[in-house]
């Protein structure tokens, strides 16, 4: 099935193992949904959540301490791609509360760690990561969510924006501001339970990646126990980079290259038996060079998110290869589909023609876990400078605790 051969050594006999399983469970339960959620237009999809929480593969990162499966980010790589390349909008899911349950994960007490991973790796809560604001947006350092200390609680006022699985979510991980503005400890991350009385979703839907919401949630005096403090105070910044750097932008590289593959897919079906003239579509140059091309930039955006994702199991500083996969990832599949586009003709823009709904799905692929300026910006510091924190060395460090 993959369009491509990559194995070792990036792909060791287990992490195809998993490849061909999550691709057989994509196949016989995700792929009758992808167009049911479709038409549906912008909602939040439950059935997923329900397919996706008897796999354990919520729970791909997580210790197997905390009964999680312990895969590692080649093994996530490949189980994300898989899916998406049958249900984009199921890949989605998945990974935006494999994000929520990182910083539980790397910096969350022991006694945290023992309440809630094994609850997430089995698929019984689901966790998002609320770092962005409506007005603030990418700059975390600048956001106006504030935390003040109360007794024994915590109350948190603000508004988060663009949350993965905000109405899906059983706890959130919220990003606020516990100190001076600007200062880079002055975020702290708290569990927020979706019961908790002043959380509010706000419903903001979005035209792409359907069955996936990406909502608003709304705090107003939401009074948090000190418990749910995950790590220390002024961790804030550090939990919402490891989501963002380390964990997001190889998750979102993952999906998009799903997406990328699916494009591939979709193309080369359709001018393998579209007439023309005495034979195919597929049988002109100009063609064959356009299946060549998304060819071409597959295999090298799959490589950017294969070599990074090594590069993290093996506890390498990889921050330049992670900004780098989710670019090529993002532009790479923006190209191919427009490829795709040009090789379905009129067809291209019909409703109902995948072609027409993977260009959405991609596109959106763009912002979350940083806009194409920001991987730029990041890809200069790494050869200009400033020298930054390499937060997947970071990671590397915490995993070996
Ligand atoms: C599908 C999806 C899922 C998401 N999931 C989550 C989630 O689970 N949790 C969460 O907290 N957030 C999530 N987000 C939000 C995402 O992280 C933000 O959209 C992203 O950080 C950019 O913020 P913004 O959209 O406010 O754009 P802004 O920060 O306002 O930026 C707008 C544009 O300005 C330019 N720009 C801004 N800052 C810079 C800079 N420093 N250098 C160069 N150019 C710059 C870029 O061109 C950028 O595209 C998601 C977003 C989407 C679309």
């Amino acid at each position: 099935m993959p369009s491509t051969s990559l194995s070792h050594p990036y792909l060791t006999d287990d992490h195809l193992h998993l490849q061909h399983q999550a691709q057989n469970i994509a196949e016989k339960h995700l792929a009758s949904l992808t167009p049911e959620l479709e038409s549906r237009g912008p909602h939040t999809d439950h059935n997923v959540r329900r397919i996706l929480s008897k796999t354990g593969w919520l729970g791909v990162l997580i210790g197997s301490e905390w009964d999680g499966m312990d895969e590692g980010h080649v093994a996530k790589t490949a189980l994300l791609a898989a899916i998406s390349r049958v249900n984009a909008a199921a890949g989605a899911i998945l990974q935006a509360s494999i994000l929520g349950a990182a910083p539980i994960a790397e910096y969350g007490s022991t006694q945290m760690r023992r309440t809630w991973l094994p609850e997430i790796a089995a698929g019984r809560i689901w966790p998002t990561i609320a770092t962005t604001e409506p007005t603030t947006g990418s700059h975390v350092l600048a956001m106006e969510t504030t935390a003040r200390r109360k007794g024994k609680d915590y109350i948190l006022d603000g508004e988060k924006d663009l949350v993965g699985n905000a109405d899906l979510g059983d706890v959130h991980c919220v990003i606020a501001r516990t100190g001076k503005p600007l200062h880079p400890k002055s975020l702290t991350a708290f569990l927020v339970e979706k019961d908790t009385p002043g959380l509010e979703v706000v419903h903001r839907p979005l035209n792409a990646l359907r069955g996936f919401s990406v909502d608003g949630l709304r705090l107003r005096r939401a009074h948090v126990p000190k418990t749910h403090v995950i790590g220390e105070i002024g961790d804030g910044l550090a939990a919402a980079l490891l989501s963002s750097v380390v964990y997001g932008r190889l998750n979102l590289a993952a999906v998009a290259l799903g997406i990328h593959q699916h494009i591939l897919d979709i193309t080369a079906q359709w001018v393998s038996i579209r007439p023309r003239y005495q034979g195919l579509l597929s049988d002109l140059d100009t063609v064959r060079h356009r299946i060549a091309e998304i060819q071409h930039r597959l295999m090298t955006a799959e490589l950017t998110a294969y070599h990074a994702a090594y590069l993290l199991d093996a506890g390498q500083p990889c921050d330049a290869w992670l900004f780098n996969s989710k670019l090529t990832n993002h532009r790479a599949g923006v190209a191919s589909a427009e490829d795709a586009k040009q090789l379905h003709g009129g067809h291209a823009g019909r409703i109902g023609n995948p072609c027409e709904q993977l260009r959405r799905d991609i596109d959106l692929i763009h912002a979350p876990a940083g806009p194409d300026d920001l991987q730029l910006k990041r890809l200069a510091e790494a050869v200009l400078g400033p020298t930054r924190t390499q937060w997947s060395a970071q990671h590397a460090a915490r995993r070996h605790r």
